[in-house]
């Protein structure tokens, strides 16, 4: 089996004295191919981080199991996946211009410089920022700033790339914008990928299929193409 299957996964969140527990994801089973990217598109609060937080090794499965390319990854430590995990948030390196946080995976796999240099090059002319490795982060606009993270987050090559809202701080222009250049970024890389999105329009711009959840369940998975259709 090549790609993303999850199978049956549960995720709780225990109460407390005074709150009852949360089921966030209840028995959610979906596959994701090699080079597909899925959005998983519902509400807030329906379970969607919980359910990538999970897949990504950072929440513990209640129930069921999850695998990569044929491998359960049960036990699997999380820096040993191979997953690439993008938020809302990119949280950039202040203090290391664009081009070192670009290369930042790179260095921590000991690539060579000239090979790093090579291919943050690549990476930014792909996120359509060639020429800014020397620019201080503090100078991005929020959409640029995105997109040198997205940089990043490929950068080391991810076997599957976890994308948590990546867009939803910026204003709707420029995520649609945004959307359409993150959908023809991680085609052009051949990236495997999950997009977590509320947003329906970036939901189906972003993705070859859409997993619609709510309450925790999934509803539906398909093509954007037959979910437009369908009544
Ligand atoms: P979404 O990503 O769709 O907004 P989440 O996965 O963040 O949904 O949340 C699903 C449910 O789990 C919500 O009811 C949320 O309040 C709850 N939840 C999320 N994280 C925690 C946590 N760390 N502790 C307790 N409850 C949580
Ligand atoms: P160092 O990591 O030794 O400080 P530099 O400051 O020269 O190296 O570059 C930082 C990172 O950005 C390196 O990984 C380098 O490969 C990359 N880089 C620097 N300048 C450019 C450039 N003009 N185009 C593409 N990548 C660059």
């Amino acid at each position: 089996a090549e790609g993303l299957s999850v199978r049956d996964v549960v995720v709780r969140y225990e109460g407390t004295r005074r709150e009852a527990g949360t089921t966030a994801v209840d028995h959610v089973s979906l596959d994701v191919a090699t080079g597909e990217v899925l959005a998983l598109l519902g509400p807030s609060g329906c379970g969607k981080s919980s359910l990538l937080r999970a897949v990504a090794g950072l929440e513990p499965l209640v129930a069921g199991s999850v695998s990569f390319a044929g491998q359960d990854l049960a036990r699997v430590p999380v820096h040993r996946r191979g997953f690439g995990l993008l938020f809302q948030d990119g949280q950039l390196f202040p203090h290391r211009d664009v081009g070192r946080n670009v290369a930042y995976g790179l260095e921590m796999q000991g690539v060579p410089a000239a090979q790093r240099r090579d291919r943050v090059a690549e990476l930014l002319a792909d996120v359509g920022l060639a020429g800014y490795a020397r620019r201080a982060v503090s100078t991005l606009s929020g959409g640029e700033k995105q997109r040198v993270a997205l940089a990043r987050a490929l950068a080391p090559r991810p076997r599957l790339l976890l994308l948590d809202e990546p867009l939803s701080a910026l204003d709707r222009q420029l995520r649609e914008k945004l959307a359409i250049d993150v959908r023809d970024t991680l085609r052009a890389t051949r990236t495997t990928a999950v997009f977590v999105t509320h947003d329906h329009a970036e939901a189906f711009t972003v993705a070859d299929r859409v997993a619609v959840m709510d309450a925790g369940r999934l509803l539906q998975v398909d093509t954007p193409e037959r979910l437009r259709a369908a009544p």
